[in-house]
């Protein structure tokens, strides 16, 4: 699903590369931690696999196209199966929650039938019904981050990437982040996340790739960050248990809703086993899948290559995938909600496949 293949990166201007012979390759349904100190590199792979830059030497393979061979035209597209999230939220400040998630879907000329469905649906995932109606300001930080991640994932991408999504949260705000990373990982959909934060890739027992100095140190399937011995804990244990109870509510909350889909993952059963407060789910208790695992809609400028478009998760039944948006596409330029301007400066246009960019043709260096 995406592959780095000897991938070098030097910046102008810059002698040390930024990324050396890199190479890993991340197959659908994983959650990947890319770990390493500030400058390692972390920030430069999420650019490549996003196609926002382009690697010096060596090859970047996502959803099985060549990135190189992606010509500027079809770039917007491709951006499309990939939602990312940041440390810094980005969110449009003037706008309510829901606007904020709708229009991504708004600028690529989603129905309006479409978004009205989406939009709540990625705002209950997220824990935030309810808050349709605030401002970015009358969130917390970690709401903030929530309802990026709705925005992320409202159009059901293949690939999630997170850049440090934790950053700016405390410990117990970002566990909670983690564990909505983790759930929307356990529906179907890769998850790429950048991070300096030791305790939370402990904790996760996942796949870690450790960068120092642009050059992968190791690869391992059910990693940790690595030495911690010399780092403070991640959250005293009350926190833990808060934080713990919250998921495990959450959790219980999404299966009441989406009960009738009859869906189900087992994959993110760890954390929840591990709340030490809240009754002990049921031995055969099993995570719901996330209900925004159906492919991104397929359009017509950008398809992923055949070896990419594997069979459905067996886990999802057909009535808990939302119907793809093939309603007739709004002429999104003209409505009066969208302020192209406005984000603009918030330099997330890119990131949400809705750029313009006239950069120069794709080459295999930059
Ligand atoms: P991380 O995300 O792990 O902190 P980055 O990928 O941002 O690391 O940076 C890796 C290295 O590349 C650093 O030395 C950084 O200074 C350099 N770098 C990143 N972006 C640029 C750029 N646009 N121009 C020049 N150097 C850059
Ligand atoms: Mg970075």
């Amino acid at each position: 699903m995406i592959r780095f293949e000897n991938v070098s990166k030097r910046y102008r201007g810059t002698n040390k590369p930024a990324l050396s012979e890199v190479e890993f390759d991340v197959q659908r349904g994983e959650f990947v931690f890319l770990v390493g100190a500030s400058g390692s590199g972390k920030s430069s792979c999420l650019r490549l696999i996003l196609r926002e830059d382009t690697p010096s030497e060596g090859r970047v393979v996502v959803l099985g196209r060549d990135l190189r061979s992606l010509t500027t035209r079809k770039v917007p597209y491709f951006r499309r199966h990939i939602g990312s999230v940041f440390q810094d939220f980005r969110l449009l400040p003037g706008k309510t929650v829901f606007q904020n998630v709708a229009f991504t879907l708004q600028v690529i000329g989603s129905s309006r039938a479409f978004i009205q469905q989406s939009v709540p649906e990625a705002l209950a995932l997220v824990g935030l019904e309810g808050k349709e109606k605030r401002l970015p300001h009358e969130l917390s930080g970690g709401e903030q981050q929530r309802v990026a991640i709705a925005r992320a994932i409202v159009n059901r991408p293949q690939i999630l990437l997170a850049d440090e999504p934790t950053g700016n949260l405390d410990p117990a705000t970002s566990i909670d982040i983690m564990q909505l990373l983790a759930r929307i990982n356990a529906g179907g959909t890769t998850v790429v996340m950048a991070t300096h934060e030791a305790g939370f890739v402990d904790q996760m027992q996942r796949r870690v790739i450790e960068l120092s100095g642009g050059v992968i140190m190791r690869d391992e399937r059910h990693g940790g960050y690595g030495d911690t011995s010399g780092l403070p804990t991640l959250a005293p244990e009350t926190v833990k248990g808060a934080a713990a109870t919250a998921a495990l509510t959450a959790v219980l909350e999404l299966q009441k809703q989406i009960a009738s889909n009859g869906s189900s993952a087992d994959a993110e059963q760890s954390w929840v086993d591990a709340a030490p407060t809240p009754p002990a789910p049921e031995p055969d208790t099993v995570l719901p899948a996330v209900p925004v695992v159906a492919p991104a809609p397929v359009d017509e400028t950008f398809v992923p290559a055949p070896a990419e478009v594997e069979p459905a998760e067996p886990e999802v039944s057909a009535a808990s995938r939302a119907e793809p948006d093939t309603g007739t596409r709004s002429t999104p330029i003209d409505s009066p909600e969208i302020d192209l301007a406005s984000i603009d400066g918030l330099g997330v246009a890119d990131r949400l496949g809705l750029g313009k960019r006239d950069d120069e043709e794709v080459g295999p260096t930059a």
